[in-house]
Order: structure tokens, then sequence, then C-alpha cells
């Protein structure tokens, strides 16, 4: 694949072409101070127009909790069905970007089990925009992954999350720390069915695996108190929120604990 190739379709990326495109995104994701960083970060995507210009971007009508697209709902800033019924969440709030549609499927496919490169650059320059399309990330003391099983790990020879962390954090400025480790191998979530079997065999799944020095005592008040928690996917959220939980019980209610997924 050239270098000048869409990591979508494989076409050319003609940046004169797309350019109506850049900033008609640039312009619906950013509030005003945020315009030129999402400009420039759009800009840099290895994706052709037409690909673009069929980006499929969660609107801002969303959940306010879990950040699903709520267009066919009243009102926006509502719960959507699912989390009315959540109780004493540990994990704050979740934002994403895309919708997970057939085209999300096989693209983010072809990443997890090829680890193709620019696709890891493609992605997590998405989180980038996303982060800061939701977030001030000066309000972040740092970033964290959902970890793999070490069998898992070892079979695909990497965590293609901990690639999309580093893209984000030298995108955003907040540094990467490794706080979980996974301690239970759970079932492929494509293999689980339901939402109730996927929240059972996601409890206790991951334990704390951050220094003991973490957090930094009496910081919470003054400095950043916010952990930014990556995935690929928020699919029923039971993955993120037993490592919410995990974090929680180690660190406190001083930190708030948010969730950015690419799609959802
Ligand atoms: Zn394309
Ligand atoms: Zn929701």
């Amino acid at each position: 694949m050239s270098l000048n190739a869409c990591v979508s379709c494989g076409g050319r990326v003609v940046s004169q072409a797309r350019e109506a495109a850049v900033r008609h995104w640039a312009r619906q994701l950013s509030r005003q101070a945020r315009y030129p960083v999402i400009y420039r970060l759009l800009a840099g995507l290895s994706i052709c127009a037409g690909c673009l210009e069929t980006l499929p971007v969660i609107g801002d009508d969303i959940c306010r909790h879990c950040g699903r697209d709520q267009e066919s709902c009243e009102g926006n800033g509502e719960l959507c069905q699912d989390c009315t019924q959540l109780h004493e969440e540990a994990l704050e709030r979740n934002r994403s970007l895309l919708h997970y549609n057939d085209w999300g499927k096989s693209l983010l496919g072809l990443y997890k089990y090829r680890g193709d490169e620019r696709l890891a650059s493609f992605y997590g320059t998405l989180l980038a925009v996303t982060f800061l399309r939701y977030y001030d990330p000066a309000q972040f003391t740092c970033i964290t992954t959902v970890p793999l099983h070490g069998k898992r790990l070892y079979e695909r020879g990497f965590n293609q999350v901990d690639l999309l962390a580093t893209e984000l954090s030298r995108a955003s400025g907040v540094p990467v720390r490794s706080l979980l480790q996974r301690t239970k191998e759970t079932a492929k979530l494509s293999k689980q069915r339901g939402r109730i079997a996927r929240q059972e065999s996601m409890r206790e799944a991951f334990s704390w695996a951050g220094d003991t020095v973490f957090p930094i005592a009496g910081a919470s008040s003054y400095g950043p108190s916010k952990i930014l928690l990556v995935d690929d996917i928020y699919t029923t959220g039971s993955t993120l929120r037993s490592c919410a939980t995990t974090l929680r019980a180690h660190l406190g209610p001083f930190y708030e604990i948010h969730s950015l997924t690419i799609y959802r």
C-alpha cells in the first residue's frame, strides 16, 4: 500500500479534493478554540475524500452517560434506555466517535488481527479528535487501556489498544500509565450471548497493576483528577465498567474515570 493510499478503500488521498470534507468535520467536531488543532488532525488522516465524507460520525444528540446517538429519542443529554438501568457507576461517562457499522467492523477487524501500523495512526488520530471534541486534556492525569489476558496477548503479539493509546498520548500530551491487568480469561465478547452473560463474565476480570505511589496523595483537589480509559469499542460497556470499578476500588472517589472509544 503506497503512502498516500486511503486506509479504507485503497484509493489515492488527494488533499485538495477533501479540503471541503476536512473543514466540514472540523466545524462539526470542534468548539471555537479547538478548530485549528482538530482541523490539523483530520487533515493528517490517511483517508480519501469519498471515505471521509461518509464517515459515520455520532451526532450531537447523545446519551449523557454512554455517548450513544439518540437521534430517534427526544431531548439532548438524556439517558438512553440501557443507562437508565445502571446504578452506582464507577465509570463517569463514555464518549465515542463513530457508529459501529459494517465498514467499521471490517476495518477494525483488519487492524486487530493484522496490526497495520497505518491503521494504528489513523485510529489513534480519531481518538485524539474524540478526546478534544468532548474533553479538556489538561484535566487528565493519565491515559490507561483495557488490558488483554496474557494468553491472548501472546497469540496476537500486541495489544492493539496500547498502540492507539500511544498515538493519543502523542497528540494530546497526556501520559499513558499501565494501571490494570486481566486476571481472568474471558470468552471473546462476540461469542457471548446477551448483556447479562457479558456482565457476569466481566465481573472481577481485572486487578490493579499500577505502582503503589499512584495516585499522588492530596493532588486530586488541585491537579488533574480524571483518568481516561481507552478501548476500541463500547458494546454493552461491561468491560469498561469492570475496569472502572477496579480503578475506583484502588484510587477512591477523587479520581473520575472516563472512557473513550472509537466505536459505539
Ligand atoms: Zn477511501
Ligand atoms: Zn446510554
